[in-house]
């Protein structure tokens, strides 16, 4: 653990927020998962008090820790992102 790296904490989208606060990273932007919204800033303070304001009976009803619900959760969410952009791919090439 290196405490020089700090000034990139507000530039660099860490893993752990995909299971903290149900963001992922697409186009270089932090993206919600629960509602598609993309802030600009990887901060961690946007995301928290994004997920906080938006999303809190999400935490309730997906909790940290003791179970593996909220993991299952998180990766089906990526799942149904990942078909959603294929999706629009092929929209785009039919339409050109
Ligand atoms: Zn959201």
């Amino acid at each position: 653990m290196s405490k020089k790296r700090k000034y990139d904490e507000h530039r660099e989208f860490k893993l752990q927020w995909e299971e903290e606060f149900f963001f992922t990273e697409r186009n270089s932007k932090p993206f919600c998962l629960i509602c598609q919204s993309q802030p600009s800033q990887f901060k961690v303070s946007n995301l928290k008090s994004h997920y906080d304001t938006n999303h809190s009976s999400f935490g309730n009803e997906f909790p940290t820790g003791s179970s593996d619900s909220r993991k299952n959760k998180l990766s089906t969410m990526k799942l149904q992102l990942n078909k959603q952009n294929q999706c629009y791919i092929g929209i785009f090439q039919r339409n050109r």
